[in-house]
């Protein structure tokens, strides 16, 4: 767990937060400042500061954000409609929380 890192603190139960989904590896939670009617963030419970972070280790853990991303749509609703993930990437990708996580956005329309 880094020191001073929000989103360690969420993922560990440090600042109480809903998580929507939680197991062993990653929590998911509704963005504070929702960008779409559907706004969550899937988020590794690991601290890893941003993708240009990311090695090979990492693999296993990318690659289930994703596949919880794709279940958290479903149980959203907006698995039909569409929707986007993404991760912002360094101060000029737009990333303001240096602990990754990946954006599911979407519900426009249903
Ligand atoms: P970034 O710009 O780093 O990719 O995304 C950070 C996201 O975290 C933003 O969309 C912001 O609204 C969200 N956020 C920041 N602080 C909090 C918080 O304390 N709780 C929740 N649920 N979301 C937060
Ligand atoms: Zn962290």
């Amino acid at each position: 767990m880094e020191k001073d890192c929000l989103f360690c603190k969420i993922a560990n139960e440090e600042i109480p937060t809903e998580f929507i989904y939680k197991n062993d590896n990653l929590v998911v939670f509704r963005d504070i400042n929702p960008q779409a009617p559907v706004h969550l963030l899937i988020v590794p419970i690991r601290h890893i500061r941003s993708i240009n972070d990311i090695t090979q280790n990492d693999n296993d853990i990318i690659s289930e954000l994703i596949s919880v991303a794709k279940e958290m749509a479903k149980k959203e609703g907006v698995d039909k409609s569409g929707y986007k993930i993404f991760f912002n990437v360094e101060k000029g990708g737009g990333q303001v929380i240096f602990h990754i996580h990946l954006h599911l956005i979407g519900g426009w329309e249903k």
